[in-house]
């Protein structure tokens, strides 16, 4: 046997008493005991998206409610920015491109964070804006992108909206919806929510509500007025994908224990220990001006494949995640979000000291699992 450990970012791991939550009888979706499961989902996704909107749910990846969020609020021609700096800023483009709108990208070089300026500088050049498509955290670089400060911007403008793929940013970092005036944030199941892969997410604020109301496009799964219905009356749509959300009903309360500034300190703290670990052992982080707290990106050191170091790692039992596309083979991500603690740090830590040696790399700094338990203990 050999013990498999998940840190890649994600799916990420199932919490025990969320595994067996979800091994319970098959509760049908119209049936009185999930209508009061489903009510208790409801309210637990309002504070954990810090938001009084109906936070819907649908059975799919992260991307069905980013592209739900295309097909819902937009139409044909409508002019809108991509802040293009990794896979998945890529992917808001290529969705706005398929439904015909046009698609102004923001190209970021990778590992960068984008620049503020270049976005309200593009707001007042082009004018008639619907919205900045934007992620909070761009897990293919590790990055953290300024959510906040673009929702300043697109706040005192009466047509445009900012929309956030957050699918590593909720449960991670801070991002109160309704305070910030965030006015879509999607986010997916399997990452910080500590689920199998299989529901989506979508909230939408009452100026997006109103984009809602104007859009030509065809939705029918993606239907997001027919799914607040819906939701307002304690149901779903369509059979939900009853199980996971038996799982996420454990998960909320999970969250609601900690409590949500709980979540996102301990996601810092391990953020930290994990980049202090790294510098330690003389590698270099791919993105220091602004990393994520949901996973940390290294630059494979001169001479070693970072392909290399993942296909190690999984010969030990550790999974972490390669780069994509351009930076395949020169960076490596070690995530540290959902059901993440310290010895998840320190156990990549030490795994990634082996397999740095197994390939030849002379550690030419200190041990990085000592460095981030001084973090921990500090
Ligand atoms: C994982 C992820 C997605 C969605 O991917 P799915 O495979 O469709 O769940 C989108 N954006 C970001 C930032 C992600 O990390």
């Amino acid at each position: 046997m050999q013990k498999q450990y998940l840190l890649a970012p994600g799916p990420t791991p199932v919490p025990p008493q969320v595994l067996q939550a979800m091994a319970l009888p098959i509760v049908h979706h119209r049936a009185p005991a999930y209508k009061e499961i489903f009510a208790e989902v409801r309210e637990g996704l309002r504070y954990l998206f810090q938001t009084e909107q109906e936070v819907l749910v649908f059975a799919s990846s992260g991307t069905g409610a980013m592209e739900g969020t295309i097909i819902n609020l937009f139409s044909p021609g409508d002019k809108v920015i991509a802040v293009r700096g990794g896979k998945f800023g890529e992917r808001w483009s290529d969705l706005g491109k398929i439904y015909g709108l046009q698609v102004i990208d923001i190209d970021v070089e990778w590992g960068q964070a984008v620049k503020v300026a270049e976005i309200a500088a593009l707001l007042e050049r082009e004018g008639d804006v619907k919205a900045v498509l934007m992620q909070a955290s761009e897990t293919s670089t590790g990055v953290m992108h300024p959510v906040r400060e673009v929702a300043e911007l697109t706040r005192e403008r009466e047509d445009t909206i900012v929309v956030v793929d957050a699918i590593t940013g909720v449960g991670v970092f801070a991002l109160p919806m309704d305070e910030w005036g965030l006015d879509v944030v999607v986010t997916g199941s399997q990452k910080a929510l500590m689920l199998p892969p299989g529901l989506a997410f979508a909230a939408l604020s009452q100026k997006a509500w109103k984009f809602n109301r104007d859009s030509t496009l065809p939705c029918y799964y993606f239907d997001f007025a027919k799914e607040l219905k819906n939701a307002e009356k304690g149901q779903n749509a369509y059979t939900p994908a009853v199980s996971l959300i038996v799982g996420l009903r454990e998960v909320l309360s999970m969250i609601k224990e900690e409590t949500l500034a709980g979540v996102h300190a301990r996601h810092a703290r391990l953020a930290t220990a994990m980049r202090t670990g790294i510098e330690a052992l003389g590698l270099e982080l791919f993105a220091p001006d602004a990393p994520s707290n949901a996973v940390t990106a290294v630059k494979a050191p001169a001479g070693i494949d970072g392909q290399d170091v993942v296909k190690t790692l999984r010969g030990m039992g550790v999974t972490i995640a390669g780069g994509q596309d351009h930076v395949k083979g020169k960076i490596f991500r070690l995530a540290h979000l959902g059901y993440a603690g310290e010895f998840d740090v320190l156990t990549a830590l030490a795994a990634l000291e082996r397999a740095l040696a197994e390939l030849g790399y002379e550690l030419a700094g200190r041990s990085g699992v000592s460095a981030a338990r001084e973090i921990f203990q500090s």
